[in-house]
């Protein structure tokens, strides 16, 4: 016997070669094949009166987006009387198999052939194909060409021989394959081809694992963007696909677990297609079919505000409940750019204690150093995580994948368990059959981890049993990547930001009104804002298609919330702070949740003209014809604000070097320069309250620039009201504010509170930092003094040194050619303050910038809560269930202490927030005491 390994192992190819082009030998053609017209995307029902024509195998379908309805006639032989049939199709469109009015499977590019008898009988076979002329990935790389439409017989012997030898081959040529065992299967594989004999086969199967084992649970799962390379209509036909297709291999597979995240997923298909969802409904119950997750959609977690997690959470759960009788233990957010460090508690608090993700595996400057671990939240909750170690939530479930599993995983000293997500993704598609014959030859099988077919709760049962001192992790995990998500698509981060404030108004009128309150309408209007927090829509990183979308959704948010707040006469303070504001030429003031009554203003405010200033009784601002400011005076400190001139306007050049629409690389901030001076400047309002002045610029190649810079008397902020007409490429624009403020640290408002981040670039951890997510504002204070960067509806930020900055557009072109094209408006404000920002009231001042009297057909004589002590009253509304209040608040600066609540109470229960676990509060003279501690989220159910 001659023994050379390349010759042996090229052999052992070939032989899988030949093992694989052997499964579908016999063979049948589909006698008649008819095609539609092309058609948009329509119902089965509708497809059955369009007129049909002739088509060819080598046929080309198009353009993208179009989708044809094929007819397959054939009658089945009869000698395949008794055997299964299977309908291999090859097109790289996406495909759904209909017969008789129900979806049979998904056909794509690795779903190529879909079982259409388990036991034939000869006659007449009647199928649909309905081929969108789009692939996993929206557009093909080639045009969409039926390329194969035929049956076959399904050869049982053929196919087990071709995987027992393919995952043997693979393990063998491994390179972290045990050499003993390695040459082993060499050798016997060698003399199968030699032989055909199958016994041999099936003894090296006989080989199992040593008793100490690295152990995975692999779970089945499709990743399906709720929009991204395709609009939101073509996500429902991809879960119908990959449902159906999951749903055919729990009968071929019993051990098959498909783990399905995303509630609004499943009620498209609930809406759409009964008889599916009924399907899917019997394989819940069977325990194969698994939600997870608990959230509506899969969403972006660091620009939706701490209240939208929470309703993420609690539509997500009470869908599930309602629909399954179960609820979702784990959190699973594998693709999300980046995690608050408030979802700790946010998962507890929806009955959630395990999280899954596996994005940080992507950071650009520090791998993460655990796979399996504590993550310690901001107020201290904890929840079990994990990180898959093949980091993947696609995983093909191979050799490689699973040894990768095991020998990767960075925390092996406390755990020999991990978790496998296979199945193709982010198009969906799922696993494929050859997966799952993987994953049943390597249950036991000596050179593989031990591994099983199971639920993610299985999976983190098995690590809890584990008698393991995990790592603990505090606090956010920011994601070092993807960085331009916080800014492109301005209108879209826009509309997500007066959705939330105007939904979070509506419930509060909604309950002032009293007996009519909107649940339904509130309901609906929650989903769709839900929806378009999904973690490619609100990030930015999808086609135009999505963007028009999400433009017509947003339009209808703006809609409904105005129809719940019809306008009346009275203005209300919606917002937990009492405040003092000019409207229409008048001074009004407010206590939190009550009606503003007008006021006499003592102080005013005035415009000089050489120099150019504007004054009031806390600032004095000098400014430079060109737009820039000069210097700031904050006058109860005599402090000067600025080293340099501020409201600096930037451009960098914003061209990374992938991912366009996602990253702003390191080298755009060396390319930072100033926009072009102002050309002009007028006063455009003078009065003894209110001073504007307008400047206006062009702005790089082809933009223009407007700005309304105005002071209020008695006011601390210098707004810039912005109108910016954008039609660069490639180009980030920021606003800089050179603060004469020294400290290490700047802070960031992020969900229910905040987030600390270096200034500096001293560590690997600190330069990853070099832009960051953040709310309403940004915050630089040192002892004694500060400056806070208020917005309306931005979310990207960075400090340097004591250079505030905020990003206020990109023009990236992919995967959006147009995206943030055409007319912005937005605003912002810098407010120098006293103290630092928890005592001069940034977050007040934030949360007025972002909420201006709402004038409505409702104003309470009294103010509708007080809340004595430092704890914010963010949302009032009814309960889910109930006519009953629900109050939720939040500990916003990492204190402790007690408030007393008034809110003329019968009874009050601190609840979970799913509204549940019901702890019942003392209530005296209506009002209730609410200890809490730093960071804390509280929820308060109340009876009036
Ligand atoms: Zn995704």
């Amino acid at each position: 016997m001659i023994s050379h390994l390349d010759y042996t192992r090229r052999r052992l190819r070939q032989a899988s070669e030949r093992l694989r082009d052997g499964l579908f030998t016999d063979t049948a053609p589909v006698a008649e094949l008819l095609v539609s017209p092309r058609v948009d995307r329509i119902s089965w029902r509708d497809a059955q009166s369009l007129d049909y024509r002739p088509a060819e195998i080598g046929e080309r379908f198009g353009p993208l987006w179009a989708t044809y309805w094929f007819r397959l006639g054939t009658t089945l032989p009869a000698e395949w009387s008794g055997e299964r049939v299977e309908l291999l199709w090859q097109s790289e469109g996406e495909g759904t198999l209909w017969r008789d009015g129900r979806v049979v499977a998904g056909l794509n590019t690795h779903h190529a052939a879909a079982t259409v008898a388990d036991s034939a009988t000869p006659g007449e076979l009647e199928l649909q194909v309905e081929l969108a002329c789009n692939g996993l990935f929206g557009r093909p790389d080639r045009p969409v060409e039926l390329a194969r439409c035929e049956l076959a017989r399904w050869d049982a012997t053929a196919w087990k021989t071709f995987h027992d030898f393919e995952l043997l081959r693979t393990l063998e040529s491994h390179p972290a394959t045990d050499p003993s065992l390695a040459a082993l299967l060499r050798r016997e594989l060698e003399r199968f081809v030699d032989t055909k004999d199958v016994t041999i086969l099936e003894q090296l199967y006989a080989l199992h694992n040593a008793d100490y084992a690295h152990e995975i649970v692999a779970v089945g799962h499709a990743h399906i963007d709720t929009a991204w390379l395709w609009p939101l209509a073509e996500t429902f036909r991809k879960t119908q696909r990959t449902f159906a297709t999951a749903l055919r291999y729990m009968d071929e597979y019993p051990g098959y677990v498909f783990a399905c995240s995303q509630a609004q997923q499943y009620a498209w298909i609930k809406e759409r297609d009964p008889d599916l969802y009924s399907r899917i409904r019997a394989k819940v119950a069977a325990g194969q079919f698994v939600p997870t997750g608990g959230s509506w959609v899969e969403p972006d977690l660091n620009i939706p505000s701490g209240e939208s997690l929470v309703r993420q959470l609690l539509h997500g759960q009470r869908f599930f409940e309602q629909e399954f009788g179960t609820r979702c233990a784990e959190f699973w957010a594998p693709d999300a750019f980046g995690y608050t460090g408030q979802l700790p508690q946010l998962m507890r608090g929806a009955g959630i204690t395990r999280f899954l993700t596996q994005k940080l595996s992507w950071n650009r400057f520090n791998k993460p150093e655990n796979h399996t671990f504590t993550w310690q939240g901001d107020d201290g909750s904890e929840v079990l995580v994990h990180f898959p170690p093949a980091d993947t939530y696609n995983s093909m479930a191979d050799v490689n994948e699973l040894l990768k599993t095991a020998h990767e995983h960075k925390n092996l000293e406390q755990s020999r368990t991990s978790l496998l997500v296979f199945g193709y993704g982010d198009g969906g598609g799922g696993p494929t059959r050859e997966m799952l014959e993987n994953l049943e030859r390597a249950v036991d099988l000596q050179g593989l981890p031990r591994t099983r077919l199971g639920t993610p709760t299985e999976f983190f049962e098995a690590l809890e049993a584990e008698d393991a001192v995990r790592p603990v992790v505090v606090g956010e995990l920011y994601f070092e990547y993807h960085r331009g998500v916080y800014t492109s698509q301005a209108a879209v981060k826009r509309g997500n930001r007066r959705s939330e404030q105007g939904l979070r108004d509506a419930e509060l009128i909604g309950v002032l009104r009293g007996d009519d309150y909107p649940r339904a309408e509130l309901d609906r209007l929650w989903k769709l804002l839900l929806l378009n927090q999904f973690h490619d829509i609100l990030p930015g990183s999808s086609i135009r298609l999505v963007y028009e979308d999400a433009a017509r959704d947003f339009a209808e948010l703006e809609r409904g919330i105005e129809e719940l707040l019809p306008p009346g006469p009275h203005p209300v303070n919606t917002t937990a702070f009492s405040r003092r504001d000019v409207v229409d030429g008048q001074m009004w003031e407010a206590e939190p949740f009550a009606t503003a009554v007008q006021v006499s203003e003592r102080s005013n405010v005035a415009i000089g003209r050489t120099p150019l200033t504007l004054e009031n009784n806390h600032l004095r601002v000098r400014f430079d014809p060109d737009g820039s400011v000069l210097g700031i005076l904050h006058k109860p400190t005599g402090r000067e604000v600025l080293t340099a001139p501020g409201n600096r306007i930037e451009l960098y050049d914003d061209d990374p070097v992938e991912f366009d629409a996602w990253d702003i690389d390191p080298y755009t901030l060396h390319t930072g320069r100033g926009a072009q001076p102002a050309e002009k400047w007028e006063v455009v309002t003078e009065t003894l309250l209110r001073c504007e002045i307008a400047f206006e610029r062009p702005l790089g190649e082809a933009s223009r620039m407007r700005q309304v810079v105005r002071l209020d008397a008695g006011s601390p902020r210098l707004e810039f009201h912005t109108t910016v007409d954008w039609h660069e490429s490639h180009t980030l624009l920021k606003a800089c504010f050179p603060l004469d403020v020294r400290a290490a640290n700047a802070t960031y408002e992020m969900p229910f509170g905040y987030a600390e981040r270096p200034t500096h670039y001293s560590t690997s951890f600190d330069r990853a930092k070099y832009e960051v997510p953040g709310h309403r504002f940004a915050d630089l204070s040192e002892h004694g003094f500060g400056a806070a960067l208020l917005t309306d509806s931005k979310y990207g930020y960075s400090c340097y040194g004591g250079d505030l900055r905020v990003s206020l557009l990109r023009s990236p072109k992919s995967p959006d050619p147009e995206a943030d094209m055409g007319t912005h408006e937005f605003a912002y404000a810098l407010m120098p303050h006293a103290g630092g920002w928890r005592e001069a009231g940034v977050l007040r001042e934030a949360a007025l910038f972002n909420a201006p009297l709402r004038w409505t057909t409702v104003g309470p004589a009294e103010p509708f809560a007080i809340v004595d002590g430092d704890l914010v009253l963010e949302t009032i509304k009814r309960a889910e269930d109930s006519d009953d209040l629900v109050l939720r608040f939040y500990e916003p600066y990492g204190g402790r202490g007690v408030a007393r609540v008034h809110v003329d109470a019968a009874r009050a229960w601190r609840t979970n927030l799913l509204e549940e676990e019901p702890q019942e509060l003392a209530v005296e003279s209506g009002a209730f005491v609410l200890p809490f501690r730093p960071r804390e989220v509280i929820t308060v159910k109340v009876a009036r």
